[in-house]
């Protein structure tokens, strides 16, 4: 696993920001997932991993429940896009409300990276005016989910075949590979 894939605890698979934000909550296919945003400061800590700003901001529990709101939102917009489905009508209202909102301004560094200065608050319009510009433009035809077992992680595919089916090919895909090589391999 290349650990540009993994920062401070957190998945960067999806190659698009709203998708990597809704992979906060980890293994949501399962019967446990995991809130991976359950304290206010983690969601400060995400907003560094994401490379979004340089330092820990100041995150209120208000800005934390309209944060999962959003991811939740962004998650079962990105399935329906995914599966050719309506948009789920109040998660695109929501959406929609959130992107209205202030964003940062954004910095270009000397050394070819960027980062923003902003409220968390104007740091989750960023998101959801990310998410309007993916579901709404042929980029949205290639959002998948992970094919690996319980693995809920969503991706923009990218690749030329446009037949990716793992979040990660180091990670998943060795998984199922493993698992197809056992299987034709074990004793009859
Ligand atoms: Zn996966």
């Amino acid at each position: 696993m290349s650990d540009t894939e993994v920062r401070d605890g957190f998945k960067f698979r999806g190659g698009s920001l709203p998708l990597d934000f809704a992979a906060t909550l980890a293994a949501r296919l399962r019967p446990e997932p995991r809130d991976l945003l359950a304290e206010p400061d983690d969601l400060a800590r995400w907003f560094v991993a994401a490379g979004l700003v340089k330092e820990r901001l100041k995150v209120t529990a208000r800005v934390l429940q309209r944060a999962r709101d959003l991811r939740e939102a962004i998650y079962r917009l990105a399935i329906a896009r995914a599966r050719k489905l309506p948009f789920p009508e109040a998660d695109r209202a929501l959406l929609n409300r959130q992107a209205a909102g202030a964003t940062p301004a954004p910095h270009l560094d000397r050394n070819g990276s960027s980062w923003t200065t902003g409220s968390p608050s104007e740091l989750l319009s960023l998101i959801a005016r990310a998410a309007v510009e993916l579901f709404g433009s042929a980029a949205g035809d290639r959002i998948r989910q992970c094919e690996g077992e319980g693995c809920a992680l969503l991706f923009v595919d990218t690749s030329r075949s446009g037949a990716r089916r793992w979040c990660s090919m180091a990670g998943c895909g060795n998984k199922a590979k493993v698992a197809s090589f056992r299987a034709r391999t074990a004793p009859r």
